[in-house]
Formats: C-alpha cells, structure tokens, sequence
C-alpha cells in the first residue's frame, strides 16, 4: 500500500503544509525537552504523546527519523523571560540537595514516563550541561553584531534579526507585558545569551566565559544542540504552545544571527496544545500537580492516560478530568477485551480485506496527525466481521504501530490496577469472590450477599454480569 502525503501544521506560516523532507533518508526532529528541577506533570507528557505520535506516523511511512529530546538541566528562569531564579538552582537550594543529583534523578523519572507511556526513546537525550563549550561558541559568533553587554549578562539584541517573533502570537501591546523589564535592556523581548553570576552569587552550576563566570540563557541550549545533532536546517522543531510565544521566536533569532541569513533553523515548527485542569494543578512551579504516578496511584493505567491525549487532536486544548481518564480506561479494557476474543478464534474465516481500513489510518493520520478520527476506524475495523480475526489483527498492528496503545500485547489484568489507598490485595478479594461462588452454587445466598458486603466495606465493588468481564472493581 502506497501512503498518502503527509500535511501538517506549521506555526511559522500559519497553515497546513505537505511534509517534504530535507533528506528522506533520514528525517531531522528537535523537541524541547523537561526542565528537570522536578517531576513532569501530565501537561507536560502530553507534549511528548505528540512529538511520539509525530515519530510513529512519519515512521509508519517509512521514513527514518533522528529524534532528539534535549534535558534542560541549567538556564530556565522561574519566568520564560530573564527574571527569576533558575528552576533548577533554586530547587536546589530549597532541598539542599546537590543539583547535578536533582538532575539526574528527574532525568531518569521523566524517561520512566516516557516509557511508561510506551513512547518511543529518541534518538538521543543531550543534556544542555555537556554543552557548555557550545554555547559559549555560538555566543562568541554572534556577540559582535547582536548583542550587547549588561552588568548581568550578554544580551541579544532582537533588532539585529528580520522580522523578530514572527512565530509568536501576542505581538501585541498587551502581549509584551508577559516579558519582565530587565534595567538596560534596549528593546523588552531581547533577551539573554549569557547570564553572569551577581558578585557573591552562590550558583552550584557555573563556568567561565568571555562574558563572566555563569550559566548560559535558557534559549541557546536549543539552537547549539538542535545544529549539532540535526544540522544548520532541519525538518520539525516542536514544543508545547507557550514555547511558541518566546522561546522558540528567541531560538530563530539566535538561528538566524548566527547563519546571517533569514532561516530559521527548521521548516516545520509545530506545537501542542495545553492540557488543562480547572482546578489550576498543572504547573510543576505552583505545588501540587499532577503526575503520571498519582493516575497509577488512583487505579488508572498510564496508557488509559495515552488514550485520552489521543481521543483530541494535539492542537486543541484538552481539559483533564478524573471522569475522562476513567471514560478511557474502559474504552481501553474494552478494546483489550476485542483483540483478546479475536486472538482467540484463531486462523481462518470470511475472506474480507482490511485494506480499506489501513487506508482510512492512513488518511486520518496524514492529515495533521487526525488520531480521533483513527480511534473509531479501529472500532469499526475490529468488529467488522466481514474480515477475518487474524485479518483483522494483522491490520491491527499497523493502528498500534501509530497509537503505540500497546493493543498486540495489553491483558486485560494488566489494566486492573490497585489504588494505592485500597486496604484489600487481589489475593484476598480472589480467594472471597471464590467463596463467594461456592455460596451461591450451593445456593447459601445470605453467605453471598455477606461476601459482597464484606468486600464492598472494603472498598470492592463485585460486579456481577459486566459487559467487560470484570469481577469486580475498587471504587476508593
Ligand atoms: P518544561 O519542563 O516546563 O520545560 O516543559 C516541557 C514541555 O511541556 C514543553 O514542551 C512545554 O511546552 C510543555 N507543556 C508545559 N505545560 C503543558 C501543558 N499544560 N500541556 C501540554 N504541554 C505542556
Ligand atoms: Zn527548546
């Protein structure tokens, strides 16, 4: 089967466009990575779920990628601007820990969350501290003509660039209040490259530049590692929806200062849109959040939480509620159920094609990334019965191998997690379910009915005649 051209969006000329790699032996995609100061939030994995749904799709149709997912382990300030602390020295500070083990501890904890969420690693995971040397030379290429020097820091000079923040959306009056006045800077958006430590600053992270002992600016770490492992212009850069405001229009600038020319690095910059939660839990900044582990801890399975990224289109908001989660989770169980029933009925049946249905993946998919609409072509292709099973399955692999919903392989029980606050183990609720129907073969109904009592005090839910098969369920 021939694929379709692939159209995606580009926030850089505001429309859809049809991919055409640079090099389709070898397709180039940057993704701004965490800042590792903490645990990522589900916003924050939602981000990856995209850039992961991107790679599978473009991979699907036979390109090869270099994927690279960066670690910001220096330079972001509290504020995407120039004010603020650095996220990941004042987590330090606030624990007292060493930060190049604050570092390293979140660093693996996010890419266990990428794992968790069956996403793909990249190809490479740089951490912008083994890039010190870079930047400092990027800098040094560029200082002359754009920037400028200031008490605190080597400042870029966003005059010095065509068309500075065509990518960003508030260009407005109102929009610039969201960056932070810095004394002496000669325009608000400009921005810093170096950032020299205040006299009796005490920064575990610093080193030595032509600009003062520091730390490099956030948005420089991008535009080093970006050229280094993709080149001067790759294929896709993507971020969440705020990076498109100030830290990616700052990654152009800096791209575009240091070739002397109008590109900006990549042809395609694409972003995500936010998952939001009404109840103001989802920035790692502000206290309690949401992570990836307090869904496991309620009893939901991290790829109930892949569903439902899936179930909206990336470039729309996508608002988190417990009742969503668990309205993905049983679409989940019961597509786990379907592959299990036809892995069951072995070879043989009608003579149907699934073709038409790898077609449809194929459209929905090409189309900027369409995956509601892939999720109801799976329904319809796995009770077609038309098909048959191992038909049906085999076209399958082709839906998972772009929803990376682990549908080959998933049990049911896998999905059946225990809360952490339940008080009663599977075992026990096994061996009292067992009783239980022992009492009501023996037709002992008021032993059953006090078996199911017993159990629902304890937070268990039997669930006699469920369409999913399910014995029971923990409803703390
Ligand atoms: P950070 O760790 O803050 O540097 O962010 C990592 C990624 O998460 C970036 O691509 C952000 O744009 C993205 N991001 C942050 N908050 C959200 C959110 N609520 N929903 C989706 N993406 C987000
Ligand atoms: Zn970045």
């Amino acid at each position: 089967m021939t694929r379709s051209p692939t159209t995606l969006y580009n926030s850089l000329s505001r429309q859809l466009e049809t991919f055409t790699p640079i090099d389709p032996t070898n397709v180039g995609i940057y993704s701004c990575g965490p800042t590792v100061y903490n645990y990522a939030h589900i916003g924050n994995l939602r981000a990856y779920v995209f850039t992961d749904t991107l790679s599978r799709v473009l991979t699907w149709k036979g390109y090869p990628l270099t994927h690279i997912i960066n670690i910001t382990d220096v330079g972001h300030l509290t504020s995407d601007a120039d004010v603020g602390d650095d996220k990941m020295e004042a987590a330090a500070k606030a624990s007292g820990q060493d930060i190049w083990a604050i570092a390293r501890h979140y660093t693996e904890a996010f890419k266990r969350n990428l794992d968790d969420l069956n996403i793909r690693p990249p190809s490479k995971f740089p951490l912008a501290t083994d890039h010190i040397d870079g930047m400092i030379a990027f800098g040094k290429a560029i200082a002359d003509k754009h920037c400028y020097q200031l008490p605190d820091g080597l400042y870029f000079d966003t005059s010095t660039v065509p068309d500075y923040g065509r990518l960003a959306r508030s260009q407005d009056d109102a929009g610039e209040s969201r960056i932070d006045p810095v004394e002496g800077k000669r325009h608000p958006q400009d921005f810093a490259i170096w950032r020299t430590s205040a006299p009796g600053e005490n920064r575990q992270m610093e080193w030595d530049s032509p600009w003062g002992r520091g730390a490099p600016g956030w948005h420089l770490e991008c535009s080093v590692m970006s050229k280094q492992y993709l080149g001067d212009t790759f294929d896709i850069h993507t971020g969440g929806i705020d990076h498109r405001e100030i830290h990616h229009p700052n990654e152009i600038a800096q791209n575009q200062a240091h070739c002397e020319c109008g590109d900006t690095g990549a042809t395609l910059w694409m972003h995500n849109n936010f998952l939001v939660e009404r109840s103001g839990k989802m920035s790692k900044s502000g206290g309690a959040f949401t992570t990836l582990q307090t869904l496991v801890d309620r009893g939901f399975h991290p790829l109930a939480y892949r569903l439902m990224c899936l179930q909206a289109h990336y470039r729309s908001e996508l608002e988190f509620s417990w009742e969503n989660l668990a309205a993905a989770q049983t679409r989940l169980k019961r597509l786990a159920m379907t592959v299990e029933t036809l892995a069951a009925r072995g070879l043989g049946g009608p003579s149907g094609s699934a073709l038409a249905y790898r077609e449809r993946l194929d459209a929905a998919v090409s189309d900027d990334l369409a995956t509601p609409r892939a999720l109801p072509i799976l329904d319809e292709l796995l009770a077609d019965k038309r098909v048959a099973p191992a038909d049906r399955l085999d076209a399958l692999v082709d839906f998972d191998a772009v929803l990376g919903l682990d549908l080959g392989t998933i049990r049911r029980e896998d999905l059946r997690i225990r809360p952490v606050t339940a008080t009663i183990d599977e075992a026990t609720i096994a061996a009292r379910l067992s009783d239980r129907r022992d009492a009501r073969a023996a037709k002992d109904f008021g032993t059953s009915d006090a078996i199911r009592d017993e159990l629902a005090a304890a937070g268990v839910e039997v669930m006699d005649g469920d369409s999913l098969g399910w014995d029971w369920k923990i409803t703390l």
